[in-house]
C-alpha cells in the first residue's frame, strides 16, 4: 500500500493486509472516509483474496407471487390490501407457469412476496415446490426471506427447525437476504415493528444453514439508520456466520423513497453507496460474497462497486419478469439485463465473468439444461 492520504485508515490498512478483523471504530472510519482512493484500493485487494479475477452473476427468474401484506413497514412501497388497486396474488400454476414463460435456460428461481394470509401457507407452497424441482430438476430454489419464514412457522405452529425440514424436503436451496432491514431493536420499533424481530431473523438463517439451507444477508441503508447501527448490523451477520456458516452474499439495499412513509428520507447518494460496499467487504472477512444488485443499486453504481469489493451482481431476469418491490419504490432500473450486457460490464471492469448458480457453482457461457442432461 502507498500514500494513505486519511490517517484513521492507515492502522486499518495493516490490520486488512494481516487479516485481522476490523472493530466497530474501524468500520465507523470506513463509512466516514474522503479517502475513496485507499478504501476502494483496500477493498478491491480484501475482494481479490476471495474470488480472485472473477465476478459472478446468476441465470435468473423473478417472480414476486403476492404483493398482500398486512405488516405495514414504513418502507415499504409494495403492499397492498387484498381489496386494493394493484393488488396481485398469482396462482401457483401462474407462478410455474410464469417461471417457464421465456424457456427454461434458468438455473435459479428467485421468489419473494408479502405476508399474505391467504398465500403464504404450507398448503400452497410445499407442492408448488415439489413441481418446480419435477419439471425444472437444473433449477434452484431461492425462496422466501426469514421473515416469510417467521410467519410460516407462527401461522403452522411448527418451530424453525420443523419449517426448515419440510421446506428443504420439497427443494428449498437457498433463503433470501430480505427481512434484516437493519438490526438495531430502536430501528425495527419505528419502522418495521411486525416484521420478524433480529434474533429470530438470525436464528432462522442459523437453523437454515444447520438443515442444508444456504442463505444470503442484506442491509437496508439510506432511511433513519445511524451509521453505528450499519456497522452493529455487519458485526452481527459476521458473528452469525462464525456460529453457524453457511451465508454466501451480503447484499446492501440502498433505500428508495417513492411512495412510502419514509419519502423524506430522499436517495442514498453514489458517494454512499460506494462507501457501503467497501465497508461491507471489509467488514465481512468471513463472507466469500458481496453482491451489488443491479435492479437496486443501477448498473453503473454496479460496475463501479466492483471496484470497490464487490463480486457480484445478481443475475439476468426472464424478459417478462416484473420486478415489484424496487419498481413501486421509484427504481430507474429496467426489468430485464441479458447474459452480453452483464459479461460487458464486467469485463470492462477488469474482471472476467463468471456464471454461477444460488450456491455459487460455476457453469460455462455454453451450458444449458439440455447440455447439462446430455453430459450426466
Ligand atoms: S416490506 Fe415485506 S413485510 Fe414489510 S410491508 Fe412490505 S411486503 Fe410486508
Amino acid at each position: 500500500m502507498t500514500f494513505i492520504a486519511d490517517p484513521a485508515l492507515r492502522p486499518i490498512a495493516h490490520k486488512v493486509d494481516e487479516g485481522i478483523p476490523l472493530s466497530k471504530e474501524d468500520g465507523l472510519a470506513l463509512l466516514r472516509t474522503q479517502d475513496l482512493h485507499t478504501l476502494g484500493s483496500m477493498a478491491q485487494r480484501a475482494k481479490e483474496r476471495k474470488s480472485g479475477r472473477k465476478v459472478f452473476y446468476v441465470l435468473n427468474r423473478y417472480i414476486n407471487s403476492t404483493n398482500v401484506c398486512y405488516a405495514g413497514c414504513k418502507f415499504c412501497s409494495f403492499a397492498r390490501g387484498e381489496k386494493e388497486a394493484g393488488a396481485v396474488r398469482m396462482p401457483a400454476d401462474e407462478v410455474l407457469a410464469k417461471a417457464l414463460e421465456t424457456g427454461s435456460n434458468f438455473n435459479q428461481v428467485h421468489i419473494v412476496g408479502g405476508h399474505d394470509p391467504r398465500q403464504l401457507s404450507l398448503d400452497y407452497w410445499l407442492p408448488l415446490m415439489r413441481r418446480f424441482k419435477a419439471t425444472l430438476p437444473h433449477v434452484q430454489l431461492s425462496l422466501f426471506t426469514a421473515a416469510e419464514i417467521d410467519y410460516l412457522a407462527r401461522r403452522h405452529r411448527l418451530s424453525y427447525e420443523e419449517i426448515l425440514r419440510d421446506l428443504r424436503a420439497a427443494g428449498l436451496d437457498n433463503i433470501n437476504g430480505g427481512g434484516a432491514e437493519i438490526f438495531s431493536e430502536r430501528f425495527r420499533k419505528l419502522v418495521c415493528p411486525n416484521k420478524v424481530d433480529t434474533a429470530n431473523w438470525l436464528r432462522i438463517h442459523e437453523v437454515a444453514h444447520r438443515a442444508g439451507v444456504a442463505s444470503n444477508a442484506t442491509m437496508l441503508y439510506g432511511t433513519v439508520e445511524t451509521h453505528e447501527e450499519r456497522i452493529e448490523h455487519m458485526i452481527a451477520l459476521r458473528e452469525s456466520q462464525d456460529c453457524s456458516p453457511g451465508y454466501n452474499a451480503f447484499i446492501p439495499l440502498a433505500f428508495h423513497p417513492d411512495g412510502n412513509e419514509l419519502n423524506d428520507c430522499g436517495w442514498t447518494t453514489g458517494l454512499d453507496d460506494i462507501r457501503v460496499f467497501a465497508t461491507a467487504r471489509l467488514m465481512l472477512h468471513n463472507f466469500d460474497h458481496i453482491k451489488a444488485y443491479w435492479m437496486i443499486q443501477g448498473l453503473k453504481v454496479c460496475q463501479v462497486a466492483l471496484q470497490f469489493g464487490a463480486d457480484d451482481m445478481d443475475g439476468t431476469h426472464g424478459s417478462t419478469d416484473e420486478e415489484r418491490i424496487y419498481h413501486s419504490a421509484g427504481t430507474q432500473s429496467g426489468q430485464y439485463v441479458d447474459d452480453r450486457e452483464f459479461r460487458r460490464l464486467i469485463e470492462e471492469a477488469g474482471y472476467v465473468p463468471v456464471r454461477r448458480n444460488s450456491t455459487y457453482e460455476e457453469f460455462p457461457f455454453d451450458w444449458t439444461p439440455a447440455a447439462e442432461a446430455a453430459s450426466a
